[in-house]
């Protein structure tokens, strides 16, 4: 057994897990549950929670029972405490009804530190007399968010635990874990959970080794099979928002030569779990999965997370792509966008959402999610100010600090197109809008005479494309709104009146107007010329040497 006073937070994990120092907030928050505090700790995907209730588990005198909701995660869990030598185990319904009566006895003669539990069975009341009767220091409660309806993966046995604990005799301190939590959640945590004067701890939301980039392409197999080749031999996850996507996307890489296994709930479980050992013992590179895979996963080495549609909120995006990157290496996370998948998504919200509360609350995480696929600003920036941190510089790296977007003064664009949502009466979608600024020609516009309103055609120099960009570009800047439901209608917020009102310019990072650059004709020949030459001397077609295309490249740069 551990020498108990010899041991101290730091010797704990040089000795057990090898590392030499404690990340951001750990000690902190391992420090508050030693000294028996109620903590709720807001920790990255990929920060390393389980440190921070393990090692007080290896310092305290009795049991910790640590609740957790997926039984894949557990295990893991289970198997990697037990390889570094501390005894712990799981309870779940795995196991047989026989071991669990010798487990229970065996827990109950101290030869476990931790006691894993899934939330369910907590429910019988058999198991709550069992607890009653062990020395327990402190519950750990992983992935604490579930207890909230405005998670994004609700559980209702998570609903119980709070009251169940109270029952306790021995009073453990409690402690919630969970990466993603905004402040409605954090407060559902805290009452849910009943915990006593709790201290906060939330970490940083930067994960400064991660490039975020946001790709709007009308081919995304094609993008996605380049991107692969570039990141060839490297881990990576794709997600999908359907089964059927998984199931189509993988034998098309099969096809251009690429191996990748797949994940998701339609799958036997067998084959599933198959899969997931495949790609996380680096037997497999590539996963292709719905968001049914990866909750738990402590894989360290994935170095690219693919989203192949946008997920339904920036919380379930932050979560997935975060787990690329775990072991602080360069890491990349990749949207592939198209206008198209936010109706999915819509489609989704309307099919699922019990009332109108709740399909409120989902319309308004989707739209922030679609914000980050339109806002011009830093992605790591918007994520952390999403959360509600505040990011010290712009990252750098993601795909908006890295484009070629130039400031530029947009006050004249936005003037008309604010102008022509009102003379709409804000009664209508973007796609109208930006047909009236066109000056369209189509039927619905000339049934509703909306070709008779000033701003009908003030922007046909710009393609209808554009003039709906700009107009989501407003909406994730904070200019205009859209109403929640599945046909929005955009409305002016107060910042675009004081635009209108107060002459505020308005100034925007968007694409630069492409000028052709110059190309020198008379190098452009003299370097046709020589081509000719050295094709002929050395008996090779034109073609191998170079191009016209290569050498237009070549003179641009003369
Ligand atoms: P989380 O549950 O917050 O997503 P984990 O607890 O699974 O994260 O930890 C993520 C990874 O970071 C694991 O591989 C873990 O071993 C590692 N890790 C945790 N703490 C440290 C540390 N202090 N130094 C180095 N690596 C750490
Ligand atoms: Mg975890
Ligand atoms: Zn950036």
């Amino acid at each position: 057994m551990l020498e108990k006073q010899l041991e101290t937070p730091i010797t704990i994990l040089k000795k057990y897990y090898g590392y030499n120092s404690f990340r951001k907030n750990q000690l902190e928050i391992i420090t508050a549950i030693l000294n028996k505090t109620d903590t709720l700790c807001i920790m990255p995907t990929g920060g390393g929670k389980s440190v921070c209730y393990q090692v007080p588990a290896m310092l305290f005198e009795g049991i910790t029972v640590v609740i957790s909701p997926l039984i894949s995660l557990m295990k893991d869990q289970v198997d990697t405490l037990n390889s570094i030598g501390v005894p712990a185990i799981y309870l779940n319904s795995t196991v047989s009804h026989a071991d669990q009566g010798e487990i229970m006895n065996d827990i109950k003669h101290g030869s476990y530190k931790l006691v894993y539990v899934s939330p369910e069975r907590l429910d019988s009341n058999q198991f709550l007399q069992f607890l009653q009767q062990l020395p327990i220091d402190l519950i750990a409660v992983d992935e604490a968010h579930c207890i909230s309806q405005w998670g994004h993966d609700f559980r209702p046995s998570y609903a119980r635990i709070g009251h169940l604990m109270q029952q306790l005799s021995s009073k453990p301190v409690i402690a919630a874990f969970t990466a993603t939590a905004t402040k409605t959640v954090a407060q559902d945590i805290k009452q849910g959970l009943m915990l006593q004067s709790p201290l906060d701890f939330v970490s940083g939301y930067e994960r400064e080794n991660l490039a975020f980039s946001v790709v709007k392409t009308g081919n995304k197999r094609k993008y996605i099979l380049e991107f692969i080749e570039r990141l060839k031999g490297e881990s990576g996850i794709i997600y999908t928002a359907t089964r059927k996507d998984v199931e189509e996307l993988q034998p098309f890489l099969e096809k251009n030569g690429v191996q990748a296994v797949t994940y998701h709930g339609g799958m036997s479980e067998k084959i599933r779990n198959e899969n997931q050992e495949k790609f996380i013992y680096d037997d497999e590179k590539i996963i292709i999965a719905t968001n049914a895979f990866g909750m738990g996963i402590d894989k360290s080495n994935v170095r690219y997370v693919v989203h192949y549609q946008l997920p339904k909120s920036m919380e379930a995006y932050y979560q997935e792509a975060g787990r690329a990157g775990r072991d602080g290496e360069n890491s990349e996370c990749v949207l592939l966008y198209t206008s198209k998948d936010v109706q999915t998504q819509k489609y989704l919200i309307e099919q699922n959402a019990s009332d109108l509360e709740r399909k409120d609350h989902e319309y308004s995480k989707l739209q922030a999610m679609v914000d980050y696929c339109h806002t011009t600003k830093c992605l790591q920036t918007y994520i952390v100010n999403y959360f509600g941190d505040v990011a010290e510089n712009d990252c750098s790296k993601c795909s908006n600090c890295k484009s070629d977007l130039e400031e530029i003064d947009v006050t004249t664009e936005a003037l008309k197109i604010f102008s022509c949502i009102v003379r709409m009466k804000e009664r209508f979608g973007v796609t109208l809008v930006a047909q009236v600024l066109k000056g369209s020609n189509n039927k619905r516009i000339k049934e509703l005479r909306l070709n008779e309103l000033k701003t009908y055609g003030i922007m046909k120099e710009k393609t209808e494309k554009e003039i709906s960009e700009l107009t989501q570009l407003f909406i994730a800047e904070g200019y205009l709104a859209l109403t929640t439901g599945q046909y929005p209608t955009v409305r002016l917020t107060e910042r675009a009146a004081s635009v209108l009102k107060d002459g505020e310019r308005v100034v925007q990072k968007v694409k630069p107007v492409k000028k052709e650059e110059p190309i020198h004709s008379e190098l452009f020949e003299e370097l046709r010329q020589l081509r000719k030459e050295i094709a002929e001397k050395e008996k090779l077609p034109p073609y191998i040497v170079f191009s016209d295309v290569t050498l237009k490249e070549m003179c641009k740069y003369y």
